[in-house]
């Protein structure tokens, strides 16, 4: 047998990069080994991917509800995370311990791929091309270790064959077990590579490795433990070795060619419904969201000296934008504090002393309109402005910020499409929702491209049409359409919808791009509420619970639609990024990591099944292969979420209830790594995934008629 060296990727040299910890100044690094060194002023919004000191550091960001976008794993077993941090919140962060590892995406990035997309899309237009309409996880010292092989997998993609295994040692209390994977391929070529161990709020879970490149099949794999543990040898498994029907010929597809903002979706889902009649109700869901609207506001005086901050009642657009306010002095002695409004001004007229001299605090001001225009106006003095004089200021306009000026400023109608020959509740459901995070600008590309795809294939593929003969598809496309314009128009990483539940000093106009609840932390199993990991009652939070357990609009539709149809018995919810495949338990308690209760032998049974046919139909598109270490329970592969929504149709309605994490790493063969996509990649990113992950939604109909197939034939 040919022994070859040990067999290992190029550059396997970590890009370590110590940030400078000047506060809060621009964070930047540039050691000889790094290529593009990692500069973030300290207003500048990107998301970047950090490596955490500890994991006391991770449990401590996950505690306080940081915006954590992605768990990546690092071959090298460094704890990673993906946050949408500020320079100043990644220097803080630097201070701490943590290093910044990459730019995944700039503020700036979003706003040029979506007008990429649409110039590109234009461009294709007018050549002719593909018009949309039609197209297309302490024992004794000495004591031996037992070592489990938990997952060992294979697979090839792109020309490449990788291997990931995954091993359990019996020492779980040992933090300094060292594990090995040796594997030998079916050409005698050998190789190894370490294992790291992997801890969850606090608790062994197994160690692990991101897949590795090998040279060809591996057909045995054995590991072995610091503590002399040596497993038995096992052969690798295909993964995820199951493969969807060929595409016949003449399968329409390819339907998406730009970002679609939510009155492009609204659009879209009006043609649908036109050209498919015979196939299609669109469902208007019963709780009309906020709508792309703010509250007026402005500061009264110098914020960076003393202000207060007022804003209106009612919405900038219900006739409050440009509305101003100020203060004046009465220009005579002993005068009281007064508030007054007339056209369209609000006057304060600040009290004096007996030598004229205005005496009113911002704490007296703010308590003032409160007082006697509260039907109009709200104030809070402003944080670090408490018991200082208040100035004459003003006149200051009040002003919603919103900068989009093509979105509708009104509440909003979110709707389904309905897709199926026998609407009428007599067949299995299926239902497939999409941007409850904003940010997430492919997740609506997907569940729409997989929409048009069943419908026009409907008409020529008879496959197709049995598959909507047998099945009822509900789709809603953007789930938070408000958050979405703001995402689009005013803040490209926006997660959250656009009520603000704030109050006092956080209603300040500098916190508006965290204002908002998290819809998917909304729900109302294993909620924040009901002690559960993952969620916060700080409104600034990336994770804010809400005021209470479907305290939303857009998190109350997704409900409604289910329990109006009990025969929906599958869901998919779609978010982006990182390559996930997940049901639940999608949360746990953090005293003793607690999780909600396991599905049973066969749930579990069927959810992995499943899990591989859809992971297979996904791989078809452009050999996207999710990785075993990403498929499974939310809580296991990615970390708690407390109320999302999967857990609460799952638990609740006794839905099968998936996540996708759609835009999986890419391989870059160069550098030997693997690296994320973002949330608004290059808009032929998006597309790919739209693609892809279109084929996992039919695959997951496909389930679905399966399934109720044979509990028809059990009778
Ligand atoms: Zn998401």
């Amino acid at each position: 047998m040919i022994v070859r060296r040990r067999w290992t990727a190029a550059a396997t040299t970590a890009i370590l990069i110590s940030a400078a910890l000047s506060h809060p100044g621009p964070v930047t690094a540039a050691p000889a080994a790094v290529a593009t060194p990692i500069t973030l002023a300290a207003t500048e919004t990107a998301l970047v991917r950090v490596q955490l000191r500890d994991q006391a550091q991770l449990d401590r960001l996950v505690a306080v509800g940081a915006d954590l976008a992605n768990r990546p794993r690092a071959r090298d077993g460094r704890l990673l995370a993906d946050m949408v941090l500020t320079g100043a919140q990644l220097a803080d962060l630097t201070a701490q311990g943590a290093t910044a590892t990459q730019i995944v995406q700039r503020a700036g990035d979003g706003s040029r791929h979506f007008a990429d997309s649409v110039r590109a899309a234009r461009a294709r237009t007018a050549a002719g091309l593909a018009a949309p309409a039609t197209g297309h996880r302490t024992s004794a010292a000495a004591a031996v270790d037992t070592l489990q092989v938990q997952q060992a997998y294979w697979w090839t993609t792109g020309g490449q064959t990788f291997l990931q295994a995954q091993v359990a040692t019996t020492a779980t209390d040992d933090p300094d077990v060292e594990i090995t994977v040796s594997w030998r391929t079916a050409d005698g070529a050998t190789g190894s590579f370490p294992l790291y161990r992997f801890e969850d709020s606090g608790e062994y879970q197994y160690h692990y490795a991101l897949p590795q490149p090998v040279p060809s099949r591996p057909v045995q794999l054995t590991a072995t433990s610091s503590l002399g543990g040596v497993s038995r040898a096992i052969t690798p498994a295909l993964w995820p070795n199951a493969a969807p029907p060929p595409l016949p010929a003449g399968y329409q597809k390819d339907f998406i060619d730009a970002y679609l903002t939510p009155v492009d979706i609204q659009a879209r889902i009006k043609r649908l419904a036109r050209q498919y009649r015979d196939l299609v109700d669109v469902i208007d869901l019963p709780n009309r969201t906020q709508g792309y609207r703010r509250n007026a506001v402005a500061y009264l005086g110098d914020p960076a000296v003393s202000a207060v901050v007022v804003e209106s009642v009612r919405f900038g657009d219900q006739g409050m934008n440009g509305v101003q306010v100020r203060t004046v002095d009465p220009g005579r002695a002993n005068r009281p504090l007064t508030v007054g409004y007339r056209d369209r001004v609000l006057t304060v007229t600040l009290a004096t002393d007996a030598a004229g001299t205005t005496v009113s605090t911002t704490d007296e001001v703010a308590a003032a309109i409160n007082a006697r225009q509260a039907n109009r106006f709200r104030a809070t003095v402003e944080d670090g402005s408490t018991g200082l004089p208040m100035p004459v200021a003003g006149p200051s306009r009040l002003d919603d910020g919103l900068q989009g000026t093509e979105v509708p400023a009104k509440p909003w109608t979110v709707q389904a499409l309905r897709l199926g020959v026998h609407r009428d509740g007599s067949r299995v459901g299926v239902l497939a929702y999409s941007q409850e995070h904003a940010r997430e600008w492919a997740t609506p590309l997907v569940t729409l491209e997989f929409a048009e795809r069943m419908l026009a294939n409907a008409r020529t593929d008879p496959a197709t049409r049995e598959l909507l003969e047998q099945v009822d598809v509900f789709v809603i496309p953007t789930v938070n359409p408000d958050g979405a314009n703001y995402s689009f128009n005013d803040y490209n990483f926006q997660r959250k919808n656009l009520v603000n539940h704030c109050a006092g000093p956080a209603r300040d106009p500098k916190y508006r791009t965290s204002w908002g609840v998290d819809v998917n932390r909304n729900y109302t199993v294993g909620s924040y509420f009901d002690g559960y990991v993952g969620a916060s009652a700080n409104c600034l939070s990336g994770n804010y619970a809400g005021t209470a357990e479907l305290s939303e609009s857009e998190s109350g539709n997704v409900i409604a639609l289910a329990k109006a149809h009990p025969n929906i018995r599958f869901a998919m919810n779609v978010h982006s990024y990182g390559g996930y495949f997940m049901w639940p338990p999608g949360a746990y308690r953090a005293d003793g990591r607690i999780t909600l209760p396991r599905p049973s032998i066969d749930e579990s049974t069927m959810f992995l099944d499943s899990a591989r046919r859809i992971v297979g139909a996904i791989a078809q598109e452009r050999g996207t292969v999710t990785w075993p270490s990403q498929t499974g329970p939310v809580a296991d592969v990615l970390y708690s979420a407390a109320g999302n929504s999967a857990d609460q149709l799952y638990y609740e309605l006794g839905i099968f209830a998936w996540d996708f994490e759609v835009g999986n790493d890419r391989w870059n063969p160069t550098t030997g790594e693997w690296e994320g996509v973002g949330f608004q990649p290059p808009f032929d990113e998006a597309h790919g995934e739209a693609q892809e992950y279109a084929g996992g939604l039919v695959e997951l109909v496909r389930v679905a008629r399966d399934h109720a197939a044979a509990e028809a034939a059990t009778g």
